[in-house]
């Protein structure tokens, strides 16, 4: 059998500084665990522009098609500011994520106990928090038609139109369910509906789906205003949510801020399943390519690590992996080896960016 592919797109700005420390990860589960991945790099973002005129060229989307897993620095910068809207590095990104059709968006809330002090919530809410959000991230108000601003009756008027089709529901619902069965087994869907006729749409697809298949997942449905509120009273309620794109885009945030530093968030982004059973897989950091720092080796490389971490998991079948790379980065962390975003301002020394991903292989080293 070959191996399973991986097509690296570092990116801009700090992309490429914490792939760099992906790639010794990469090569160290190789060495030390039988684990090797056959691993091919290209251009995404401003960096595709300047080689190509587009943020991403159609041979990078082709081997994207085809490859096990996509892993995505960040993308954009200054640089790329003035540039037309059909070329900013961001629609390099858009562009993946749509041929790809990634329809299942997964945000993991954790939060380490080492950093639970850098919450802006007390410790004892956070502490231990362990959530996932599942966003749907293909279709709703971000694509549904009509859209656009248009006249009428003399003045201007803005739409966008949220739209679900069953099908659209059924399946990141399911993704969701699977999701729940390798976690607690609960699962809370949260919509409208009781201002929307798409909420109520929501609602009924997903107990139908729990109903036929998941009952024995716990399923609980809740008014995503509601969500919001109960994400920051007590989040640790919660196993997985899952919900539309807007809304997703409102509460991924919310409990992105609930673990304390940009530079811990990974991501995946997971479509239908290939010929190998595989889902179609994007992983990269929530935060952007962060031009502030970039170059100077300030960046944390946690947030791709830890999105490493969710390929072994979520398209590798590698779940003992995951738990290892995630346990040494949690043990990086509990020994006090920080980068400067994770220092309180009495802090000592922060690690630079390589330093922080040796020490995490110094940590997958002990864990032998
Ligand atoms: P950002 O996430 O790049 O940075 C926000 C702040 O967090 C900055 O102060 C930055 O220094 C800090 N930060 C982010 N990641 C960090 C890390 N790993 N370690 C330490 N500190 C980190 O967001 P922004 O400043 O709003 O956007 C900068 C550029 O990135 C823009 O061009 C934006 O369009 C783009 N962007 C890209 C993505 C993506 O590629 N998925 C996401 C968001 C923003």
């Amino acid at each position: 059998m070959s191996n399973p592919s991986l097509l690296i797109l570092a990116g801009d700005g700090i992309g490429p500084e914490v792939m760099a420390e992906v790639s010794k990860i990469i090569d160290w589960f190789g060495a030390n665990r039988g684990l090797n991945f056959d691993v091919s790099h290209d251009l995404v973002g401003g960096a595709a522009y300047d080689a190509h005129g587009v943020p991403l060229a159609d041979e990078t989307m082709a081997h994207a098609q085809e490859v096990d897993a996509v892993l995505l620095g960040a993308v954009g910068g200054p640089k790329y500011d003035d540039l037309d809207f059909s070329v900013k590095p961001e629609r390099g990104l858009l562009r993946l994520r749509k041929e790809m059709d990634l329809f299942a968006n997964l945000r993991p809330a954790q939060c380490f106990d080492a950093l639970a002090d850098f919450s802006s919530l007390k410790r004892e809410v956070v502490a231990g928090l362990d959530i996932m959000i599942v966003r749907e991230l293909t279709s709703g108000s971000y694509f549904g038609e009509p859209r656009g601003i248009f006249e009428e009756n003399g003045e201007r008027v803005g739409i966008n139109t949220q739209r679900y089709t069953e099908s659209e529901i059924d399946r990141v619902a399911r993704a969701a369910f699977d999701l729940a069965r390798k976690r607690a087994g609960r699962v809370c869907s949260m919509e409208k509906a009781n201002v929307m006729e798409s909420g109520i749409l929501w609602r009924e697809v997903v107990q139908a789906v729990h109903d036929a298949d998941y009952a024995d997942i716990e399923l609980s449905h809740m008014y995503a205003d509601n969500g919001g509120m109960q994400l920051v009273r007590n989040p640790k309620q919660f196993d997985v949510i899952v919900t539309d794109n807007l809304f997703g885009d409102l509460l991924s945030d919310v409990a992105a801020m609930l673990t304390g530093s940009l530079g811990m968030l990974p991501s995946a982004s997971l479509g239908a399943p290939m010929e190998n059973g595989r889902p179609k897989a994007l992983y990269e950091p929530v935060h952007g390519s962060a031009p502030d720092i970039a170059g100077q080796g300030k960046a944390n490389p946690s947030a791709c690590i830890l999105s490493f971490a969710m390929a072994l998991r979520y398209s590798f079948d590698e779940g003992a992996e995951a738990d290892r790379l995630e346990a040494a980065v949690e043990k990086v962390l509990a020994d006090g080896v920080r980068t400067a975003d994770l220092m309180q301002t009495d802090g000592g020394t922060p690690a630079s960016t390589s330093q922080m991903g040796d020490a995490v292989i110094a940590a997958l080293d002990a864990s032998l």
